[in-house]
């Protein structure tokens, strides 16, 4: 991860969302997540602990939201937490990501400013 990535100052999603994925993602399925991180919620599906329930906060989040924050898990996060992009960060814009910014008080990501062109000299 940069550190022009606006993720490390914000985590809100991490503390919005309830976070689920496949079981078949953990451990003892043969993936990467520590079964002691995950809480089954369906029979085929968990979700980080601290996400399934009110309030929301996955465990695995240190820090302070909106401040500074670090993922405990960031080499064994789940599909979700992986394909979960900033808006902008790529090109695209994500509301879920404003929404969760949104809940914490925090503005939405604005997309870059292309840079100015000066219009051609006509001699
Ligand atoms: S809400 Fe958006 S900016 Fe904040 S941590 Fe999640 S993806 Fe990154
Ligand atoms: S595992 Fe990491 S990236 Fe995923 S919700 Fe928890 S703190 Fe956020």
């Amino acid at each position: 991860m940069s550190d022009n990535n606006p993720c490390l100052s914000c985590g809100a999603c991490c503390a919005h969302f309830r976070v689920s994925f496949f079981w078949g993602e953990c451990q003892s399925a043969g993936g990467l997540m520590p079964d002691d991180q995950v809480v089954l919620i369906t029979p085929h599906r968990v979700a980080m602990r601290g996400t399934e329930s009110k309030p929301t906060r996955c465990t695995a989040l240190l820090g302070d939201v909106g401040q500074g924050v670090r993922c405990t898990l960031y080499k064994e996060r789940s599909s979700t937490c992986r394909e979960f992009e900033a808006s902008w960060v790529n090109g695209e814009h994500n509301p879920q990501c404003d929404s969760a910014r949104s809940a914490h008080g925090l503005p939405p990501l604005m997309p870059p400013v292309a840079p100015s062109i000066a219009p051609e000299r006509v001699a």
